[in-house]
Parts: C-alpha cells; sequence; structure tokens
C-alpha cells in the first residue's frame, strides 16, 4: 500500500463512515434455499427436486448447532438485503480498523 498522508487516512475513514448502511437494518448468516418433497402419492414433485424454493436464514453460533428461521417469499428480497448490508458492515468496519491500526503505527491521534 503506498504511503499516504494521515489526512488522507482520516479522509478515506470519513468516507467510509456515510457508506456504512443503517445499522438497524442488517442480519447475521446466511439465506438458503430448500426443496421439499411432499410425499404425497401422485404429487408431480416426485420427479422433480420438490416444492420450493422456501427460504431459510441460518445462523451459525459457536459451539451450537444452526439456526434456521423460515422466510417468507415475500420478504426474501428484504432479507437477503440485510444479510448483504451486514457483510458491508463488516467490510466496513475491518478498513476502518485497518486506518486506525496504521495512525497508532504512525504514533499519530487516531
Ligand atoms: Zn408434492
Amino acid at each position: 500500500m503506498p504511503r499516504k498522508s494521515s489526512a488522507v487516512l482520516r479522509q478515506r475513514r470519513k468516507l467510509l463512515l456515510r457508506k456504512l448502511p443503517p445499522l438497524e437494518s442488517v442480519l447475521r448468516g446466511s439465506l438458503i434455499e430448500r426443496y421439499k418433497r411432499c410425499g404425497k402419492p401422485g404429487c408431480k414433485c416426485a420427479d422433480g427436486p420438490g416444492h420450493g424454493p422456501k427460504y431459510y436464514l441460518s445462523v451459525s453460533y459457536p459451539g451450537r448447532a444452526p439456526q434456521m428461521d423460515y422466510v417468507l417469499q415475500a420478504d426474501h428480497a428484504e432479507i437477503s438485503e440485510r444479510v448483504a448490508n451486514y457483510h458491508r458492515v463488516r467490510e466496513i468496519l475491518e478498513q476502518i480498523c485497518e486506518i486506525n491500526r496504521e495512525l497508532l503505527r504512525r504514533r499519530e491521534a487516531l
């Protein structure tokens, strides 16, 4: 990384903050798609992947089985965006931390 002035780094940090998605609109986890065969005799789903897609938000916690929450089809787009927001927030936080670490190395005011 080419050396940038500390003023430039602080400016970049300010821009990153402005790009933060609204923090109330974040969801951690992944959206997964499931198809299910209903098992009813004669149902056409027996020949295909099954009924669906049905969506679930799957969230992992250390040392526990992942938690799955059903997501209504109508909410899929919004939930998907919120999951993307979470990743965006993490990315931005990481970049801000990198800037702060660089300022720390330079013994400059954070
Ligand atoms: Zn079926």
